[in-house]
């Protein structure tokens, strides 16, 4: 009779912390009050400890529509007064994962999202955050976005490709707070220094120093393991700022896409010297009066045509950096 109560007891309990798992997966929804939830996202998702205080995720590498979004990095640094958030992912149901990885490390509340940049693999996780009372904070050049017909075409595009991850329910958050100059702050015993860099990969890009941890966020001014993506870039501004990030001292850099590297040197080549081929190979077809697909033919891509997102990216890449060349030529 004890042990038939004590069976019957075990697997209630069994049953109740079942049924609970399978509801919080199923819901995907943090905070209880929000009308949206969104549908769960299977993708290897691990999170690693960088430092005493920050926490990195880094997506897989390819293209903006593989890997169910999952294609940029993300981290998240955990004070004793709550949580600051680097960039929000590709889709509010990966946001959701990583909110779930930062509920495995602590209940403080999210206190700040701060974004590299406005491109749509690292915002449209954002109304996770902001629906859970996260202050977002963004370079100047993200206005330049948000008031460009892109992003509205972009979104609409992304519903399409990334259903049902994004959806009529996925829309861009404005930034409550605009990063013009240096701006630093403090929470929970930490200082955390932000650099916007002004138009370089994006309209605007800004850099994240976490202090006395040391740990720097590159935003897409750093992609490794894939063909980086031009877009709109400043690709003089863009390769100034890469050269300004060499030799500095820090004990880890954490970039856009691809994985984290203890020197920063270590990083920065494959961007630099890729972009580099593109302003020079651009720069020349531009003086020369040479038609951009006759100069695309004649690159020699070497080792980069066998990187993921090579296919998809290379020619828009090189035909943007032809133009921004064409409209910056003396
Ligand atoms: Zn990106």
């Amino acid at each position: 009779m004890r042990f038939n109560k004590f069976f019957l007891s075990t697997t209630v309990i069994l049953i109740v912390s079942f049924s609970f798992s399978f509801t919080a997966s199923a819901l995907s929804k943090p905070n209880p009050g929000s009308k949206i939830s969104y549908p769960p996202v299977d993708v290897e998702f691990k999170v690693v400890k960088v430092s005493k205080h920050v926490y990195f995720v880094q997506g897989k590498a390819g293209a903006a529509t593989e890997n169910k979004g999952f294609i940029s990095n993300a981290g998240f640094i955990v004070t004793s007064e709550g949580v600051v958030i680097f960039d929000a992912l590709g889709t509010p149901s990966l946001a959701v994962r990583l909110y779930e990885e930062i509920r495995k490390v602590t209940q403080l509340p999210i206190k700040y999202v701060i974004v590299s940049h406005y491109h749509a693999d690292h915002i449209y996780g954002l109304q996770v955050f902001k629906e859970l009372g996260a202050k977002i904070i963004a370079p100047q050049g993200a206005r330049v976005y948000l008031a460009s017909d892109a992003a509205d075409t972009l979104l609409a595009t992304r519903r399409e490709e990334l259903k049902p991850w994004i959806s009529k329910t996925t829309h861009i958050v404005v930034p409550d707070q605009y990063i013009k100059t240096n701006h630093q702050f403090s929470l929970g015993g930490l200082d955390f220094k932000i650099t916007p860099l002004g138009n370089a990969h994006s309209e605007g890009d800004l850099t994240l120093l976490v202090a006395p941890d040391n740990v720097l966020f590159t935003g897409d001014l750093i992609f490794e393991g894939r063909i980086p993506f031009v877009g709109q870039a400043n690709i003089i501004n863009w390769l100034k700022a890469l050269d300004d990030m060499r030799d500095v001292n820090v004990s880890a850099v954490l970039p856009g896409h691809g994985p984290l590297a203890t020197d920063p040197n270590a990083l920065i080549d494959l961007t630099y010297n890729y972009l580099l081929l593109l302003k020079d190979n651009m720069q020349k077809a531009v003086d020369d009066w040479t038609p951009f697909a006759k100069a695309y033919e004649a690159i020699d891509w070497g080792d980069y045509m066998f990187l993921p997102a090579f296919d998809e990216a290379n020619r828009r890449n090189a035909y943007n950096v032809f133009l921004f060349m064409e409209q910056n030529s003396p």
